[in-house]
């Protein structure tokens, strides 16, 4: 996965204010980072949304026991996906693959009507996990198409969330995934278009697509708050200040992550050498060698303890000290959907992953 930014750009003067933690473990004096420093960026890792989902299947199992039946990954991540398939999860992307009295949950990214309407039909017991900030898009569609809205979503073809999205309605949702696929569009009417985004889009790749939709259709009405959520926001504002920081930037993240991926992007955009890594055992040393100054974060659904597993492999090849950078502060909590108290033993062997 390497990226054609073979240099980092110089260290603007001053040095990031940094929280020092304990360094790490001896050098591996064959190592060719000896001596290495990591940065880790602030905030990163888990968000609210992906936080909640995960809670809601782990309930789910406590409850209810095995199988819990989950459409979609609940979220991109595979460590994520098979801790939970160990406890007893079934991923299914078919609901015929439900059998009739099952509990079925919705992933974070949200689902179609079609699948609700469906689930409905066939007396699942359902939980949704799908995230409230993609929710809150969702009831904006539905609202503004009662209006007599047509709308243009930015996103990426294909993803959970844009389906998801798009699903909301049967027609009328135009998706461009780049500026050159606005001019390809052909709307019904003008006076009611409205744009909606994907939720972990680059906050500067939609910035620039908007412009290029409010270029061609001028009224175009903009969501009052942008789409793209807090936590894509803060996670790509913290890889900016980590990448102008830093000789190289390691993302801990799966490949079908979408805000993961947009993290390893921003920073090569800054001209930082820049990877992503779905596990430890997947860093390079190449990657490293010679580097005085690694940066980590990873994506909303990664979970710190794959951080914790690169940070040790970053030890293990010379890394001797870590640093968290300031950033800002996360408190947000969504609230579980109903259904899904559990006795007070349960509550205790819940939340490992979390
Ligand atoms: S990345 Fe944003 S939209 Fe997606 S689950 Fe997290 S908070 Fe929700």
């Amino acid at each position: 996965m390497s990226l054609d930014h073979p240099q980092a750009p110089p260290s603007p003067p001053g040095r990031p204010k940094a929280k020092t933690a304990p360094s790490g473990g001896s050098a591996d004096a064959s190592a060719r980072s000896v001596g290495a420093s990591i940065f880790l960026a602030e905030p990163r890792g888990f968000c609210a949304g992906v936080d909640r989902a995960i809670e809601i299947v782990e309930r789910a199992l406590a409850k209810f026991g095995a199988p819990i039946y989950v459409r979609h990954e609940i979220v991109h991540n595979t460590y994520v996906v098979g801790d939970l398939h160990a406890k007893g999860a079934i991923f299914i992307e078919d609901l015929a693959e439900v059998p009739p009295g099952a509990t079925l949950v919705f992933s974070a990214h949200g689902v179609p009507k079609s699948v609700e309407r469906e689930a409905e039909a066939r007396g699942f017991r359902v939980f949704d996990a799908t995230c409230p900030l993609v929710s809150k898009v969702h009831v904006e569609v539905a609202k503004l198409h009662r209006e007599g809205y047509e709308f243009i979503m930015i996103g990426h073809k294909g993803h959970p969330e844009v389906e998801g999205t798009m699903g909301q309605l049967d027609g009328g949702i135009h998706l461009v995934e780049e500026v050159a696929d606005v001019a390809r569009i052909h709307p019904a009417q003008t006076d009611k278009l409205a744009v909606v985004t994907q939720t972990t889009l680059s906050v500067d790749d939609a910035a620039e697509i908007t412009a290029a939709v409010k270029a061609r259709f001028p009224r175009v009405r903009e969501p009052k708050q942008q789409d793209i959520c807090y936590a894509t926001q803060n996670r790509q504002d913290a890889v900016k200040l980590l990448s102008r920081e830093v000789d190289v930037v390691i993302v801990v993240g799966s490949p079908t992550s979408s805000n993961s991926n947009r993290l390893r992007e921003v920073a090569h955009k800054l001209g930082t050498e820049a990877y992503m890594v779905d596990s430890a055992d997947e860093l390079q040393p190449g990657w490293i060698a010679g580097r005085a100054r690694i940066g980590l974060t990873a994506g909303a659904s990664a979970p710190e303890i794959l951080v914790r597993q690169v940070i040790d492999r970053l030890r293990a090849l010379g890394a001797v000290s870590v640093r968290t950078l300031d950033g800002i502060e996360e408190t947000i909590k969504f609230p579980l959907p109903k259904g899904l108290k559990l006795d007070q033993a349960a509550e205790r062997g819940l939340g490992h992953l979390r």
